[in-house]
């Protein structure tokens, strides 16, 4: 399998590596969208949320609080946004599971936008959608 992570893994590719247990690395992402911009990874290969095996994905909930508080206390941001972008259409590009912590700071620029559509869509349509046998 041709995957980016798993070689980060093996350590066929170098990765600056910020934390490492049993299970989980937390590198430093090359885009750096923030100062700190950090990438939370299972060892074993899953290719997104849906994919995962439950206990791994709250061991990964578990790692990102872990390295947040890193974070918090050595690099002094004031809070992080955290992401995983599930599938190609959200923005998943490295097809193995992964959260992004994204250290926040004063003026950093950074920007997640949410448009707000309050009034366009029919909240009973969903609920009949989602509750239809
Ligand atoms: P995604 O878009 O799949 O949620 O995030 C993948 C992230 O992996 C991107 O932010 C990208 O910058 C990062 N990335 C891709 N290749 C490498 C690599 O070889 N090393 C590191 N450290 N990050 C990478
Ligand atoms: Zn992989």
């Amino acid at each position: 399998m041709n995957c980016i992570f798993c070689k980060i893994i093996k350590g066929e590719i170098p990765s600056s590596k910020i934390y490492e247990d049993n299970n989980f690395i937390a590198i430093l992402d090359l885009s750096q969208a923030t100062y700190g911009h950090t990438l939370i990874i299972p060892k074993n290969h899953y290719a997104n949320l849906l994919d995962i095996d439950k206990d791994v994905l709250a061991e990964s909930m578990i790692t990102v609080q872990k390295v947040s508080n890193i974070l918090m206390e050595k690099l002094n941001c004031e809070g992080f946004n955290i992401i995983n972008n599930c599938n190609e259409i959200a923005g998943q590009t490295v097809m193995h599971f992964h959260i992004h912590i994204i250290p926040r700071y004063k003026d950093d620029n950074f920007k997640l936008e949410t448009p707000n559509n309050q009034g366009k869509y029919n909240f009973e349509e969903i609920i009949s959608k989602i509750n239809k046998k």
